[in-house]
């Protein structure tokens, strides 16, 4: 299947011929197909970093939206500054249907997972949506960047649970709704897989709640260690 999606995908955007930010023509080489200007612009995260969500951080090793929380991953990564340039990216991949961005935004996930040795998985997974949301948008954005990321690691990637409420958007909504909104909100897949170390992939990381459901809800059913991935963290007032 990956195989045919790849294949669509490159004869429609050939890969590294344009910036995927601002269509400037670049060079085939480019890692992530964005100019050098545009690189500045979405702003990768470097530096000292949250354990959890891996945002940047100016000391210290946990932020302090994840301080108020308690989660059932180990740690997690991320990989881009949230701004208006990523978040337009962002924004792009997850409602303009520009499905391709979704192959960059995984191999900067994958680059970093081997940067910080996060690459010993038995399994990637990723957040899934609502049927009725799946349906409407024709594709959910976090599965496509989990399949790249397993394609560049290797690594299997399975789905390993049901969205069974559809949720309304969370995007207005404080800390506590959400965690409330999202509570028994997925359903585990029937399988018989023994998994000891997992990893999760979202599209974007706000206050963690849907991640942190999904993490307890494979940590149950499994007891694994658990490790995220997103694009970036974003903020719950913007
Ligand atoms: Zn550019
Ligand atoms: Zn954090």
């Amino acid at each position: 299947m990956i195989i045919i999606f790849d294949y669509i995908l490159d004869v429609f955007f050939p890969r590294n011929l344009k910036c995927i930010y601002c269509n400037k023509d670049i060079d085939e080489n480019n890692k992530y197909s964005l100019c050098d200007d545009c690189k500045v612009k979405v702003s990768f995260i470097e530096g000292n970093v949250c354990k959890y969500c891996g945002r940047h951080i100016k000391d210290g090793n946990i932020c302090l939206e994840c301080e108020k929380n308690r989660y059932y991953f180990q740690r997690g990564i991320s990989v881009l500054e949230y701004n208006d340039n990523s978040k337009k990216l962002v924004l792009a991949l997850k409602y303009n249907k520009k499905t391709y961005i979704a192959y960059y935004f995984a191999k900067m996930i994958y680059d970093k997972m081997e940067l910080n040795e996060m690459v010993d998985f038995d399994i990637i997974t990723y957040v899934p949506s609502s049927k009725k949301k799946r349906r409407k948008r024709g594709y959910n954005p976090s599965e496509i960047i989990a399949k790249y990321v397993s394609k560049f690691s290797s690594i299997p990637y399975e789905k390993l649970l049901i969205k069974e409420k559809d949720t309304v958007e969370l995007k207005s909504l404080n800390r506590m709704q959400r965690k409330l909104t999202v509570k028994d909100s997925f359903k585990i897949k029937d399988n018989d897989l023994n998994i000891k170390k997992c990893l999760i992939i979202d599209d974007v990381f706000t206050t963690g709640s849907t991640i942190n459901e999904c993490s307890r809800m494979l940590y149950e059913k499994y007891v694994c260690d658990i490790t995220i991935a997103t694009v970036y963290v974003g903020d719950i007032d913007k």
